[in-house]
């Protein structure tokens, strides 16, 4: 028999802590709240179907044919296009999912012990993401609004100063409708943030999947726009046309744009070549002004029927919850004494299943009384009936 002699950094890994919890999930008859999964009903099939055709037939050769890594020109250019600063389309790197921009980002930042800055708490796919780099990651205490300045900026202080080597590398920050907490860092936040990252020598990561899923407003600025060279921006196509795709992109100042360039060389050669040509056709002639309001309308629909829900079925209990302004999930937190990760098994027994908060903080302190609800995947009268059965748990739970 073989025995294989793993990589310290295998066996360092660990299968996600989430990925485990959904497992259960995933059984029928569930209703989960738990996937971070877009409503499929927005996935705009006949547009593709129509792309495709057009493509293969206009196309075809240079669409099955390797291609540049840097991506397909009139994506970069259309990514230069969508975004709210000065893009110069060269600085636009077409990624396979911003996930593997988080990839590239740990490849060409991170060393072995790098102390790296995240919220409290964080999208734990970019903590995954990072792993493999072996960062110390480093949790920022955060409010409402996002990274409170104080805490971030004593944090990104190496012993001997801002060019001490263990300086933080850089802070990763999701400032509209985060993963997992729905949260919006406000104005005023995301000036003082950007001023004081600049000021320290701290670069940001600006990770940005929901900011086009706003349901009143468009949010403030990106952090990036204020600051474009201290600052790597990642953005995706998942939420607004479709995840299967695969299809993100970064934008980052040329100090850096070479070596996250031949870090996505030596992953995938390239972003696959047909689906860049393919979104293009599909986004012509403005399709994306038509659609994502679209989405925007869908989602907040379903918003405002889990926090109806909410409200009615917990009344009398101590659960409070917010009600983001855009994005996919809700953040709640149960009466005391709950904890979220023991009361999934009894939820899933009802029906229902959500996502237990405490795995989403780095630093190991997740309040145990926390959880996120996705409000888009399920239909209105799902959610009605989930919330319900998750009441009913937490009733049953707290007579013990
Ligand atoms: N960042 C955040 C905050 C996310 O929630 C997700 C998707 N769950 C991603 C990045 C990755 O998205 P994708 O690779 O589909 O673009």
């Amino acid at each position: 028999m073989t025995t294989w002699k793993m990589a310290a950094r295998a066996e360092k890994m660990n299968p996600s802590v989430l990925r485990e919890i959904l497992k259960v999930t995933d059984l029928p008859g569930i209703i989960s709240l738990a996937g971070g999964l877009p409503s499929p009903k927005t996935f705009p099939i006949s547009a593709f179907a129509d792309a495709c055709a057009h493509v293969l037939a206009n196309d075809g050769a240079a669409a099955l044919q390797y291609a540049a890594s840097e991506g397909y020109g009139p994506l970069r250019q259309a990514v230069a296009d969508m975004l709210p600063w000065d893009v110069d389309p060269a600085q636009v790197l077409i990624t396979t999912g911003s996930q593997q921009g988080l990839d590239l980002v740990a490849k060409v930042l991170i060393d072995p012990g790098s102390r790296v800055l995240v919220e409290t708490p964080t999208y734990l796919g970019a903590l995954q993401a990072f792993s493999p780099m072996e960062p110390t990651p480093v949790s920022v205490a955060s409010d409402d609004e996002g990274v409170i300045v104080e805490d971030l900026v004593a944090k990104a202080r190496g012993t001997a100063g801002a060019a001490s080597e263990d300086a933080a590398r850089f802070i990763y920050l999701l400032p509209n409708f985060q993963n997992p907490t729905g949260r919006t860092m406000s104005e005023a936040r995301r000036a003082a943030v950007s001023a004081a990252a600049k000021a320290a020598n701290l670069p940001i990561i600006e990770d940005n999947p929901y900011g086009d899923l706003w349901f009143d407003e468009a949010p403030p600025l990106p952090l990036t726009a204020r600051n474009p060279e201290g600052c790597i921006y990642l953005g995706s196509f998942s939420k607004v046309l479709a995840p299967g795709l695969r299809l993100g992109f970064l934008v980052a100042p040329k100090a850096i744009y070479p070596k996250l360039l031949q870090a996505k060389q030596a992953v995938d050669l390239h972003t696959p070549i047909f689906t860049q040509r393919m979104v293009v056709e599909v986004m012509k002639d403005g399709f994306l002004a038509r659609h994502v309001p679209t989405i925007r309308a869908l989602y907040k629909r379903q918003r405002d029927a889990m926090a109806a829900a909410l409200t009615r079925e917990m009344k009398g209990l101590d659960v409070t919850f917010n009600a983001p302004i855009g994005g996919m999930f809700m953040w709640a937190r149960l009466p005391e004494g709950i904890d979220t990760v023991k009361l999934l098994p009894k939820a899933v027994a009802r029906g229902v299943a959500f996502v237990p908060g405490a795995p989403f903080y780095a630093d190991g302190q997740g309040d145990p009384r926390t959880l996120r609800l996705s409000f888009v995947t399920a239909s209105v009268e799902e959610i009605d009936t989930a919330i319900a059965a998750l009441a009913a748990t937490l009733r049953e739970q707290l007579a013990h």
